[in-house]
C-alpha cells in the first residue's frame, strides 16, 4: 500500500498543533499537520471574545504552577520556563501584532484573534508544513520496526490516504465546544497505547442552581459586580476575587468561570458581595443614633452593590419587614444576619453548562504518563501529547494559549532532537 512519509505528523491543527508544526518545519524536518476541521484555530478565532488572550504576564519568573489545575500541576514548570510569555510576546512583535494588557497581565491582540492564526499559517509556511485539513483519522497503529535511527514507528490510516512518521504528536484539544470541532480523539488514541485518563469535564463553565429561577434570581440577569467566591475547605479553600454576573439561568462572569475549575459536585461555593466590608460589624458598629432606614443605610455601605441587588436582597422574608425601619432600631441579631448573608452567600450549584458552554478540559491524559520535559510518552516511544488533551487545564487569562506554546515548543525541540530531516 502507498503511503506518504513524514519525520513527524501532528493529529489537530489547533493553538499548540500549529505551534509545533512551525517549529519542526523551521528546523528542516518534513512534517505534516492532520486536522478533521476544514477550517483551523476555531478555538483561536473565538477566543477572548474575537480577541485572543494569547498570554499571560504572570508566567514570566515564576514556576507557573499555581495558575493550573491538574493532578500535577507542577508537570508544567519545565516547559513554562523553557518558553515563557515573553517568548511569545516575541514572536507576536515580530509579526506586527499591536497588544495591549487589559489587566491581571493578560494580553490581547488590539484588533483580531485571526491576526494570531494567520501568525500561526506563516511559521507553518516557513517550516513548509504539509497541511491536511478535513482529514479524518481512520486509524493510529504503531509498526513493528526495529529501534533503529530514522524508523518509522506510526502509521495513520485517514481520509486523504495513509501516512507514516517517526514521531506522532496529539494536539487535538479538550472537550470544550464540540460545534466547532472538538472531541475525544486524544483520549481514545491515549488509551490505545495504554494511557490513564482522569475523567474530562467542563471547567472554565458557567454554573446552574436548582430552583433559580423559582427562587427570583432569574430577574437579576445581568447584574455584574466584583465579588470574592471561595470553593472547599482549610488547605483545599480556593477563592478568587473577580467579577460576577447573574444570567438568567445561574451564574458566570470570570468569578465563576475561574471557580467552576475546582468547584466538585456536592460542594457549595461562597460568595462574598461586598469583599471589602466586614458588613456585620459595619452594621452594627454604626447604627447608634442613625434615623436612616436600613436600606439607606446598606447603600452607604455597599456602594458597589447594584440598586437592583439590594433591593432584591431586602425584600427576602427574613429582611423585608426591616428594609424601611430605622437603621438605629433595627436588632442587632437581624443585622450580623443580613452582614453575613451578603459577605457569605453560600449557594449549592446543581451543575454547570456543560462543554458546550466551557472555555476549557479539566482532566485529560494523565501527566503522570508523560515526561514534563519533551511531552514524550513514557509507555510509547515516539508519541507526544501537547496542549489541552493532557491533563493540565489553565486559570482563565492567557494561561491556557500559553501551555499550548509552551509545550508545543518542548516536544518541537523533542523530536527534532531525533534523527535527520
Ligand atoms: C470560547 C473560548 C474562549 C477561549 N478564550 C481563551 C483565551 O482568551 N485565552 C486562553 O488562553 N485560552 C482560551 N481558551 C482556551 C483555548 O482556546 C484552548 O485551551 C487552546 O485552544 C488549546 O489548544 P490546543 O491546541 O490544545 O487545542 P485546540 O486549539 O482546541 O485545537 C485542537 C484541534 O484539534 C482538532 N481535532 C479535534 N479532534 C480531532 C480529530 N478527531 N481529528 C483531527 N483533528 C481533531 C480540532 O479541530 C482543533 O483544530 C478559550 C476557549 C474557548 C472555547
Amino acid at each position: 500500500m502507498t503511503h506518504s512519509s513524514f519525520h513527524s505528523l501532528i493529529i489537530g491543527a489547533g493553538a499548540a498543533g500549529m505551534m509545533a508544526a512551525a517549529r519542526i518545519g523551521q528546523r528542516g524536518f518534513s512534517v505534516a499537520l492532520i486536522d478533521h476541521a476544514s477550517k483551523i484555530g476555531e478555538k483561536i478565532r473565538i477566543s477572548g471574545g474575537g480577541r485572543c488572550n494569547f498570554t499571560n504576564l504572570n508566567l514570566n519568573g515564576n514556576d507557573g504552577s499555581s495558575y493550573y489545575v491538574s493532578q500535577q500541576p507542577r508537570f508544567v514548570r519545565h516547559a513554562l520556563s523553557r518558553f515563557c510569555a515573553h517568548d511569545f510576546v516575541r514572536m507576536v512583535e515580530a509579526h506586527g501584532i499591536a497588544y495591549h494588557e487589559k489587566h491581571k497581565g493578560q494580553l490581547f491582540c488590539n484588533g483580531s484573534a485571526q491576526e494570531i492564526i494567520s501568525m500561526l499559517q506563516r511559521e507553518c509556511d516557513q517550516g513548509s508544513v504539509s497541511w491536511h485539513t478535513g482529514c479524518t483519522v481512520q486509524a493510529v497503529t504503531a509498526l513493528c520496526t526495529p529501534p533503529e535511527h530514522n524508523a518509522e514507528r506510526f502509521e495513520i490510516r485517514t481520509t486523504q490516504g495513509t501516512f507514516r512518521c517517526r514521531h506522532l504528536i496529539v494536539a487535538t484539544g479538550g472537550l470544550a465546544v464540540p460545534a466547532i470541532g472538538a472531541t475525544a480523539f486524544g483520549y481514545e488514541t491515549a488509551k490505545q497505547f495504554g494511557h490513564s485518563i482522569v475523567p474530562p469535564e467542563a471547567a472554565l463553565v458557567p454554573l446552574r442552581f436548582a430552583h433559580w429561577a423559582d427562587n427570583g434570581f432569574d430577574a437579576l440577569s445581568g447584574i455584574a459586580l466584583p465579588v470574592r467566591i471561595s470553593t472547599g475547605t482549610g488547605r483545599q479553600c480556593v477563592s478568587f476575587d473577580e467579577d460576577l454576573l447573574f444570567r438568567h439561568k445561574g451564574l458566570s462572569g470570570p468569578a465563576v468561570l475561574q471557580i467552576s475549575s475546582y468547584w466538585q459536585p456536592g460542594n457549595s461555593l461562597t460568595v462574598n458581595l461586598v469583599p471589602d466590608t466586614d458588613l456585620s460589624a459595619a452594621l452594627c458598629s454604626g447604627k447608634s443614633g442613625q434615623k436612616i432606614q436600613l436600606n439607606t443605610a446598606l447603600k452607604q455601605l455597599c456602594p458597589a452593590l447594584p440598586d437592583r441587588l439590594l433591593d432584591f436582597w431586602l425584600a427576602q422574608p427574613e429582611f423585608s419587614a426591616h428594609a424601611a425601619q430605622k437603621w438605629a432600631d433595627v436588632p442587632n441579631a437581624l443585622l450580623h444576619q443580613l452582614g453575613n448573608s451578603l459577605n457569605a452567600w453560600t449557594l449549592l450549584p446543581s451543575g454547570s453548562d456543560g462543554h458546550k458552554k466551557a472555555e476549557a478540559t479539566r482532566g485529560g491524559v494523565n501527566v503522570k504518563e508523560i515526561n514534563p520535559k519533551t511531552m514524550e510518552s513514557r509507555l510509547q516511544n515516539g508519541l507526544y501529547f501537547i496542549g489541552e488533551v493532557m491533563d493540565i487545564t489553565g486559570w482563565l487569562g492567557g494561561y491556557n494559549f500559553q501551555w499550548a506554546w509552551a509545550s508545543a515548543v518542548c516536544a518541537a525541540e523533542a523530536v527534532a532532537s531525533d534523527g535527520a530531516a
